[in-house]
């Protein structure tokens, strides 16, 4: 499988959501679509969901227009809408037929694919009955029916409570050891957890693609997190004429110092530290944490 956005353009009366969007997705891969509200990540989907067409640009899985490869895609939207007197198994049948499944097909694949999604206790409940994380749950089995190579998910934890948010990653984690996956959120985090590729957009651009771990190297910086007492403020003005510290910034009892070459000075600087009679309460070699590199990323470009 390999997903090919080519240069996508999207515009809704003078908005425009999408803008020069190119990527590619190959099989296996799990993919972040994160951006803040309003950042595009919808519109995108939709269009490689075959919901909405690009002004401008080419989508094609496996080398054709996605609008000939639809077999190929499981789309679970951000607000996916069931009826809410069907059951469970009934939905699955409903949308299975939508889709162009036939009924013995769905009836052999329905139980396994409840079973897999968790919900095989209830697949006689109606969905009405359902809370947030279970229609998520069934919105995912629904994806699954006809056997994608890759499923796309709008936000797929966003709204769910910790105990829902939980049971969807957990699935989320085993389907894609077998299928490609991207999907979109807003909560870093999120996105962390199961994918190692992310992709930011801003304002319907593509402002980074990269890996978790690219980005906490590339944004790892030579700092220490100090914690002091009150007492100790005039060690700030000390070590301020340090060569090797490069700045310092204070809040309350809580220093953060960039260091020139941390691995051979952190040592000189505590030492400074116990010289001084310092009251250290922490004394930590920090990076920013995803949360603050995405932060940046998208309050700053
Ligand atoms: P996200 O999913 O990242 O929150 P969307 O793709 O939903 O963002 O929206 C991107 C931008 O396009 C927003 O400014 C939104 O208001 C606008 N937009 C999306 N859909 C429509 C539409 N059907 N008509 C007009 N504007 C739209
Ligand atoms: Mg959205």
């Amino acid at each position: 499988m390999t997903l090919e956005i080519r240069n996508v353009k999207k515009t809704f009366k003078n908005k425009t959501a999408v803008d020069s969007f190119s990527v590619v997705l190959q099989s296996g891969d799990c993919v972040g679509l994160i951006g803040p509200n309003g950042a595009g990540k919808s519109t995108l989907i939709k269009m490689i969901a075959d919901i909405i067409n690009p002004d401008t640009g080419e989508i094609l899985l496996n080398g054709k227009k996605i609008s000939l490869m639809k077999k190929e895609i499981g789309y679970l939207p951000q607000y996916p809408n069931f009826f809410p007197w069907m059951t469970a198994k009934e939905t699955l049948m409903f949308m299975g037929k939508l889709s162009g499944l036939n009924r013995a097909v769905l009836t052999s694949t329905i139980p396994s694919i409840l079973k897999k999604v968790g919900l095989s206790e209830e697949e006689d409940s109606k969905v009405g009955t359902f809370s947030g994380g279970m229609k998520q749950l069934l919105g995912i089995a629904q994806t699954l029916l006809h056997k994608p190579s890759l499923i796309i998910m709008d936000e797929p934890v966003s709204a769910l409570d910790p105990i829902g948010r939980r049971e969807v990653l957990n699935l989320i984690q085993e389907i894609k050891q077998e299928t490609t996956i991207l999907l979109s959120t807003h909560i870093l985090g999120d996105a962390q957890e199961i994918c190692e590729r992310f992709i930011v957009i801003k304002n319907g651009l593509k402002i980074e693609d990269t890996t978790s771990t690219e980005l906490l190297q590339r944004n790892s910086e030579d700092r220490l997190n100090i914690e002091i007492t009150e007492t100790d403020h005039k060690w700030v003005g000390i070590i301020g004429e340090l060569p090797y510290v490069k700045g310092i910034e204070v809040i309350g009892n809580k220093l953060m110092v960039k260091m020139e070459n941390l691995e051979a000075n952190k040592n000189l600087l505590l030492g400074n530290a116990l010289k001084h009679n310092v009251n250290i309460l922490k004394f930590e070699v920090g990076n920013d944490t995803l949360e603050e590199i995405f932060l940046k990323l998208v309050v700053e470009k």
